[in-house]
């Protein structure tokens, strides 16, 4: 297959892929009647969802989580999801996002990396939450304690090497660090976890060109934050 021929098939291919997915998630909306309670027939605003996610951490820092029966809506998920909320989280196994924000299967639209950074599938990702799912809020969360902006400090510092794909990361978390140390702060592994979330949520809100047209329709709403460990509390950055 010649290179043109390839790239109108690709195109093809992704147009029908897309309008097929349209139209799935339409009929999803359309059959809501029928889903559990908690789903809605409309897309959650961004300022709500992240309104819903603030006072989700505060169930889960208080350890009052809301009661639930995970089999009651499995027959509705089945069928469609409704996320109200797409994440985009550190893969560290101490942070649970549907745990730390007091949520259910279907509730948010996960993506996860190390150090939480924006990649062309995890951008992918969060537009088919978008544009598909109708999700208007993507939260970049970073968190203390993390271990891909620690090595990254640490390769920044003392140009350390690290084996097999790691250099990669660390390359897409470096400009936060060297962000992070024009201020000389004290706590060097703090700032720069704040700067890589900032960092993420701004190339976010520049990615052409479906979450910036969405940004441009006030369909999404763009935000950040960093989950402490210890308390479970996440602030908003
Ligand atoms: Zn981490």
């Amino acid at each position: 297959m010649c290179e043109n021929c390839l790239t109108t098939f690709t195109a093809r291919s992704r147009r029908s892929f897309l309008k097929g997915a349209a139209g799935l998630a339409f009929a999803g909306y359309a059959g809501s009647a029928f889903a559990q309670s908690t789903t809605p027939a409309q897309p959650v605003a961004g300022e709500a969802a992240l309104k819903r996610l603030t006072e989700g951490n505060a169930r889960y820092a208080a350890n009052q989580p809301r009661e639930r029966d995970f089999s009651a809506g499995r027959a509705a998920r089945a069928q469609s999801q409704y996320p109200f909320a797409s994440i985009l989280s550190c893969a560290d196994s101490r942070v649970a996002p549907e745990l730390a924000f007091d949520q259910g299967p279907g509730d948010l639209f996960v993506v996860r990396v190390a150090g939480n950074f924006v990649n062309e599938d995890g951008l992918a990702s969060l537009e088919y939450g978008a544009q598909v799912l109708g999700s208007q809020l993507i939260l970049v969360l970073g968190h203390t304690g993390c271990g891909a902006v620690a090595a990254t400090i640490d390769v920044v510092k003392n140009n350390t090497k690290l084996p097999g794909h790691l250099p990669s990361l660390i390359g897409a978390i470096r400009p936060a660090v060297l962000e992070a140390q024009k201020e000389s702060p004290a706590d060097l592994l703090k700032a720069a976890t704040i700067a890589n979330v900032r960092f993420n949520v701004e190339s976010l809100k520049r990615a052409k060109p479906v979450l910036a047209q969405r940004m441009a329709e006030k369909k999404l709403v763009v935000a950040g934050g960093v989950y402490d460990l210890a308390t479970g509390k996440v602030e908003l950055v």
